[in-house]
Order: structure tokens, then C-alpha cells, then sequence
């Protein structure tokens, strides 16, 4: 029962979706059914003719239903309301206005706008859905000037007051219940889009603050964060410190080892370097194999945490495509001061790794 509650709550939300061929299979086989109920009611109350003709077009739904692997969709749905339009006529010119078949015609409305609107089957879908439901409209009109000629229908015959009844509700019943379902259909469709819209903006979103390589934030994300951490900064004195790390020597893994297992390497320094963080801290690849890294505290917590980093990077062993690779990394570190942009911070911290590859590399310095 609680699959089946999840099960309709994905259509409703629009995360579940009905692909159309299951759809049209759907559709068509309830045009069936209804149709072979207007059988029944036609040989019951009997009227033979209209009784055979029901039954026939019972059978032109599941003749129908050949086309739907061709995907002969516009076919399908032009020779579906054509068939409606002749059968909602027919009875209504043989048994009069009292029994109300012409009813069926506003179930077209609902279908045609459905099927234009959502399946964009058609080029101008605006246009179509406006002359089908216009051409509905007018033989509407044609019915009812005929049913006031004839009130009694074709054969002048009088339909018993419990046979009109009985059509009259079971007319309103199909009509109504086919407009309601198209709509439903529709809205269902529209949540379906929605919901992959927003899950494509989501995936877009994602796409434009990554870096590809090693899924960490890139370099405009991180501009970002910078700037609101400065305004903190500046508005209520938050410190934080700011952490530019290099490898040392990449251009000697990528020589030797090839630019493969250096992509490799990047990608272990990367999990490395998430993994050493707390939930405030940011870190972005900046460059090529640089790193940014945006710490919550003063430069004592920061330069502890650049330490833990460079030791975890010292110990790390990457094995890629059968070499066995080890690597150091130098550090820059800085902290806020106030009066000072994020521009400048990243300046200072930059210098400092400078120094630090002048100075033998593998070490972190904050002076
Ligand atoms: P230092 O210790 O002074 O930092 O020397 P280094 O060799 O690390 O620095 P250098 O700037 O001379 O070389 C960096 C290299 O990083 C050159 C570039 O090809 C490589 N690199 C940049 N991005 C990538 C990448 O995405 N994948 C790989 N495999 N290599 C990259
Ligand atoms: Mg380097
Ligand atoms: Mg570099």
C-alpha cells in the first residue's frame, strides 16, 4: 500500500512519467471499453444498427493500437477524434436531442489540447488545438440546429424516458470524466517537466561551480565565498585564514609518470584535502595543481590546519597505472586583517608560497 502511496505521489510531484506508448495504450483501450458499454446499451435498449456500428469501432481502437509501435502518433490521434466526431453525430441524428451524444464532442477539446500542447507533435499546436476545437464547435452547433428540425431524430421514433436517461448520464459521464482526465493528463506532464528542469538546473548548477576533474569548487565559486567571508570580516569581525597550497614539482610527475597518473594525483590531493576540512572551511582547486583553501579561525588554526594537510600529503601514496607516485606540497598562509580585500589576502598568501618554494619547498610558511 505504501509503494502504491509513492508510486502515485511520483506522478503527482512529476518524477514518475508514462512514456507515450503507454499512454496511447492506456487511452485506447478505455475508448474501447467505453465503446463496447455503448455496444451493450445499444443492443439492450435494441437499436441493432448502432449496436453493430458500437462494436465496430470497438475494434477500430485495437486496430488502432497496430500504429502505436510506428510511432504514427499525429494518425493515431487525427483518426481517434475524427472517429469520435462521426460516432457522437450518429446517434444523435438517429435517436434525437434528448439522449445528448453531441456531449462527447467537448471530450475532444480536452484531447486535442493534450496532445498538441504536450506531445509537440504538431508545429503550430496553438493553431490546432484552436481549429480542431473550433471544428468541434461547429458540428455542435450543426447537431443542435438538426435536433431542433428533428427534434425526434431521423426515424421520428420516440426514445423511451429511461433510454435517454441512460445515455443522457452515460454521455455526461464519458465527456466529463475524458475532460478532466486529458487535463490531469496534461498537468501531470507539465509536473514531469518541471521536475527534470529543475533537476537539469541543478546538474548545470553544479557543472558551473566544479572543477571536472576532482569535483572540488572552482575558482569563480571560490571568488565568491572569499567576498562574503571579507564582508563578514569587515561587518562583524569573523576572522578567517586563507591557505594557498602548491605541489612541488608537478611537472616532473607529469614528465615521468604521464599526464594520466598526474590527473591521479590531483584527484588523491583533492580527497585528501576535503577530508582534512571542517564544515566551515572552503577549499577550490585555483589553478593547475594549486589549491585554495578558506579556513574558519585565526592564523594559529589555519597554519594547524595547513601542518595537518602537508604531513597527510607528505604520507599519501598514489598508485596509477602501475607506478607508485609520492608527492610534497608547499603552503601560504595568511589571515584576515581588517582594512584588507580578499584580493590582497590571496596576494599575501601567494608571496609566502613563493617564499616557501624559494625556500626548499615541502613546508608551510606564515611570515
Ligand atoms: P613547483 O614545485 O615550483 O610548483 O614546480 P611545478 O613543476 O609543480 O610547477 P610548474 O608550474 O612548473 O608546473 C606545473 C605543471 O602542472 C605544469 C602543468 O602541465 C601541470 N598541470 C596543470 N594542470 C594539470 C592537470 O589538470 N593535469 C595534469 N596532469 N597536469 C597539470
Ligand atoms: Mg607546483
Ligand atoms: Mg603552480
Amino acid at each position: 500500500m505504501s509503494n502504491f502511496k509513492h508510486y502515485i505521489d511520483g506522478i503527482k510531484n512529476g518524477e514518475s512519467f508514462f512514456n507515450e506508448e503507454f499512454k496511447l495504450n492506456v487511452i485506447l483501450n478505455t475508448l474501447c471499453v467505453v465503446h463496447a458499454v455503448y455496444a451493450i446499451l445499444f443492443f439492450v435498449f435494441d437499436m441493432r444498427y448502432l449496436g453493430f456500428y458500437a462494436v465496430v469501432t470497438a475494434g477500430f481502437y485495437q486496430l488502432v493500437r497496430l500504429l502505436i509501435p510506428k510511432k504514427a502518433y499525429r494518425t493515431i490521434i487525427l483518426s481517434c477524434i475524427i472517429e469520435v466526431w462521426i460516432f457522437a453525430a450518429l446517434p444523435e441524428i438517429e435517436l434525437g436531442r434528448e439522449c445528448n451524444f453531441s456531449f462527447l464532442l467537448i471530450a475532444t477539446i480536452g484531447a486535442i489540447f493534450y496532445f498538441a500542447l504536450s506531445w509537440g507533435i504538431y508545429e503550430n499546436k496553438e493553431l490546432v488545438s484552436f481549429l480542431f476545437s473550433l471544428a468541434a464547435m461547429l458540428e455542435y452547433g450543426a447537431l443542435y440546429v438538426y435536433d431542433l428540425i428533428h427534434p425526434l431524430g431521423l426515424f421520428e421514433k420516440s426514445v423511451k424516458p429511461y433510454m435517454q436517461i441512460t445515455f443522457t448520464g452515460y454521455n455526461y459521464a464519458v465527456a466529463f470524466i475524458a475532460t478532466i482526465g486529458f487535463l490531469m493528463l496534461l498537468h501531470w506532464d507539465m509536473a514531469h517537466r518541471e521536475s527534470s528542469l529543475s533537476n537539469k538546473n541543478v546538474e548545470l548548477n553544479a557543472e558551473a561551480t566544479r572543477d571536472p576533474l576532482t569535483g572540488l569548487y572552482n575558482r569563480r565559486y571560490m571568488d565568491q565565498r572569499i567576498e562574503e567571508k571579507a564582508a563578514l570580516m569587515a561587518g562583524e569581525g569573523r576572522i578567517f585564514g586563507i591557505i594557498i597550497c602548491d605541489i612541488d614539482n608537478f611537472k616532473k610527475v607529469n614528465d615521468s609518470f604521464g599526464h594520466e597518473s598526474g590527473d591521479d594525483v590531483l584527484v588523491n590531493c583533492a580527497r585528501v584535502l576535503m577530508s582534512s576540512l571542517r564544515d566551515n572551511d572552503v577549499v577550490c582547486r585555483w589553478g593547475g595543481e594549486e589549491f585554495l583553501i578558506a579556513v574558519d579561525g585565526n592564523k594559529k588554526v589555519t597554519t594547524e590546519v595547513a601542518e595537518r594537510i602537508r604531513n597527510m600529503i607528505e604520507d599519501m601514496v598514489v598508485v596509477s597505472h602501475g607506478y607508485t607516485i609520492k608527492i610534497t606540497m608547499t603552503f601560504g598562509v595568511c589571515e584576515s586583517t581588517p582594512g584588507f580585500s580578499a584580493e590582497k589576502l590571496i596576494e599575501i598568501a601567494d608571496e609566502r608560497l613563493y617564499k616557501g618554494k624559494q625556500n626548499g619547498k615541502n613546508q608551510v610558511v606564515t611570515e
